[in-house]
């Protein structure tokens, strides 16, 4: 029950399919790691499961928990635990980083729960410091004007202030020089645990020599065609991805 659990999960865009009866568990308590040459449908992945209305999904079922999300609009989505990084995510002129982020732990708590304002930015500070944001980014507007990695770690601060069930991390490796990428994999790794499952999307090795997966897939044209422990993402940076094409159904 405490899972992520998608099965056989097609998803077309336009009118084409882009994952094809794709199945993956990710249960609390692990990380999983989704590696894929570019185009073959990982970012599709991530916006099937936040409920991007792009995506179609014409067979397959997501549950989370038990729960089917597939009805569900992406803000009850995030409610109920589901988190999401994206691989680029959007700038919100006019709105600052602090009020943002407020007012998403606001919608988890509810209503008749306030969040006091001294408690929200003791523990933003907290999590700010661990992935070394300077505080003036408070008083930003979300990813305006943010390089690839300010926006990366962005991205990490949201999670570790929502403290979701199941967080997928869209390359969020890219656009990281070697400190940030440290920075943000301490980030990741501070905040795995039983009570959270994660799930890893990227097209390199390089990021889980820092956050170690218990799993790695291998995605190919919608499919995983292989899977295995930390030691097959040493594979694929070592092959690259060629080999892996032979593996995919006829
Ligand atoms: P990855 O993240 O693995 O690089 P994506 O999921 O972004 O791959 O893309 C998979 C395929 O879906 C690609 O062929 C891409 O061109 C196509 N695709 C993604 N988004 C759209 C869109 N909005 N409209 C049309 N095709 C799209
Ligand atoms: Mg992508």
């Amino acid at each position: 029950m405490n899972t992520l659990e998608i099965t056989d999960l097609t998803v077309t865009i336009g009118d084409k399919p882009i994952l094809k009866n794709f199945s993956l568990t990710v249960p609390k308590g692990e990380v999983h790691a989704l590696m894929g040459p570019n185009g073959t449908g990982k970012s599709t992945l991530a916006k099937a499961l936040a409920g991007h209305p792009d995506c179609q999904i014409t067979s397959g079922e997501v549950l989370m928990d038990g729960e089917s999300i597939l009805d569900l609009e992406p803000d009850e989505r995030a409610r109920r635990g589901l988190f999401m990084a994206f691989q680029y995510p959007s700038e919100i002129p006019g709105v600052t980083i602090a009020n943002f982020i407020r007012a998403a732990v606001q919608s988890r708590l509810g209503e008749e729960d306030d969040f006091e304002a001294t408690t929200y930015y003791k523990q933003l500070y907290k999590k700010m410091d661990l992935l070394k944001i300077d505080r003036k980014f408070t008083s930003r507007a979300v990813n305006v004007g943010f390089s690839g990695g300010e926006k990366k770690r962005c991205e990490i601060l949201q999670m570790a202030m929502l403290e979701p069930a199941y967080a997928v991390l869209d390359e969020t490796d890219s656009g990281l020089d070697i400190d940030a990428l440290r920075v943000v994999s301490e980030g990741v790794n501070s905040l795995r645990g039983a009570d959270m499952g994660i799930l890893v999307i990227t097209h390199y090795q390089r990021l889980l020599n820092y956050i170690t997966p218990d799993h790695v897939h291998v995605l190919w044209d919608g499919q995983i065609v292989k899977s295995g422990g930390k030691e097959l993402a040493l594979v694929l940076e070592e092959k690259g991805y060629d080999w892996v094409k032979d593996l995919a159904p006829a």
